[in-house]
């Protein structure tokens, strides 16, 4: 299909690509175009002719089905073929053929006979795979760097963090530091038998649609910086912003988030992602959800973006540990909850304070798209005891109608780096097919 043919160009950076290279790379490919799909969405309807004609044919249906096999093991843990034949609603055969290859590419593993005592000819409990392909997920953030990986199953089986001070660094020595953390844990998860089936970095910036270019990241100063001719090149490479990530963790991870909601990322930077019928909304460049440049008050103090008075300036980390009299630091928002847990009237103003700026710029988006629920993640999750009484507060007489309600993350701040692992993890799921072909 021609839009996947695009982007599979470019998550292979244009290189010429060998048969093997394709295959790997399509097999991470649909990151852009489908992360965002939920687990039983229909496909999106190409748009071109030679996609139409491709959905159509029988290696297309083919790819489908291995698809929803893959998904309904991964989504139930463990299941006989039969379970899985009754899930997707295939015949027993069918199934056995596409788990048998599925199986041959070291995707499903088979993990015995289930129900010994029973009567009759037992089946085979299914599993994905524990090794074989990970996704790895990597976080550039204002003051740390942070990669891990995830298998098939999702869990995480290899993570670090470094604590650095990123603001004001060029792009290449940050990016030269996240490579080598991107290799350190892939050599781990290659000690359990795991191989990167493709890196996605969530940046604190505006990321261009369909691109590896940061166009601006006011809290790193970084403009119009590509990820792609500065990182490793041999995986497949998604960029996106963190709150995006972010997001598409919590519809995944969280448990809870209904299909409609606006997550609010709030860090030292604060942003939001839009997703509408379990899909991000990124806006015709891509840049949605900059809620942290709202202006609150025009004419309030200056903010990094140019302009004055943003939500930034009020709720960010570092205005919320200003107003409390703190200065930045590591854990500085668990200093922030212990003394506001303890009674620090300074702290609770701060926070009192944060809450009402972000209901009142959470009043605009809320009125313009009507989420079902407002999430709030980042690290400053953590104060919600102490930031949500002013901020629902606002929202609830701000709003026209029934005020929408606000809840907190069930992933919390490690959401933008498990989002993007995830996000490498799912694409292998939605087609595993070029996994199965490159093994
Ligand atoms: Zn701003």
């Amino acid at each position: 299909m021609g839009r996947d043919g695009t982007e599979r160009a470019r998550d292979s950076r244009g290189r010429a690509e060998a048969s093997a290279t394709t295959r790997r790379v399509r097999a991470a490919e649909p990151l852009a175009a489908r992360q965002e799909r939920p687990l039983t969405a229909p496909r999106e309807r190409p748009t071109h002719g030679t996609g139409e004609r491709l959905a159509d044919t029988q290696q297309g249906m083919r790819r489908r089905n291995l698809s929803r096999v893959m998904h309904a093991v991964a989504t139930q843990g463990t299941l006989s073929r039969a379970a899985v034949a009754s899930h997707i609603g295939l015949t027993r055969a069918a199934v056995s053929t596409l788990v048998d290859e599925l199986i041959r590419a070291g995707l499903l593993e088979e993990l015995g006979p289930e129900r010994p005592g029973r009567v009759g000819r037992p089946g085979s409990a299914l599993a994905v795979s524990a090794r074989g392909p990970a996704g790895i997920g990597a976080e550039v953030g204002v003051d740390h760097l942070a990669v891990c990986a995830v298998d098939l199953r999702g869990e995480v089986r290899a993570r670090t963090v470094r604590r650095v001070g990123n603001r004001g660094r060029a792009p290449e020595p940050v990016l030269a530091d996240l490579a080598s953390l991107v290799r350190e844990v892939a050599r781990e998860a290659a000690q359990e038998g795991l191989r990167p089936a493709g890196l996605a970095v969530a940046v604190p910036g505006l990321v261009a649609r369909d691109t590896h270019t940061v166009v601006r990241a006011p809290n790193l100063d970084w403009h119009d910086a590509d990820l792609g001719a500065l990182l490793p090149s041999e995986l497949p490479l998604t960029v996106d912003n963190e709150a995006n990530f972010g997001a598409l963790a919590e519809l995944w991870l969280g448990g809870t988030a209904p299909a409609d909601f606006l997550h609010v990322s709030a860090e030292i930077g604060i942003g939001a992602a839009l997703v509408v019928d379990g899909r991000l909304l990124r806006g015709s460049r891509g840049f949605a959800g900059e809620l942290g440049h709202v202006p609150v008050w025009p004419e309030g103090p200056e903010c990094t973006c140019g302009g004055r008075g943003c939500l930034e300036q009020y709720a960010g980390e570092e205005a919320v540990l200003r107003a409390a009299g703190l200065a930045p630091g590591a854990d500085q928002v668990g200093v922030l909850a212990e003394r506001a847990a303890a009674g620090d009237a300074q702290v609770r103003a701060a926070l009192r304070g944060a809450g009402t700026a972000l209901g009142i710029a959470l009043t605009g988006a809320v009125n313009l798209l009507d989420p079902r629920a407002v999430v709030l993640g980042g690290a400053l999750s953590r104060l919600a005891p102490w930031l949500l009484p002013s901020l629902e507060g606002e929202l609830g007489h701000r709003i026209t109608g029934p005020s929408c309600g606000v809840v907190v993350s069930g992933v919390g701040s490690d959401g933008p780096l498990l989002g993007a692992a995830h996000a490498v993890v799912r694409a292998v799921l939605d087609d595993p097919v070029g996994v199965a072909q490159g093994s």
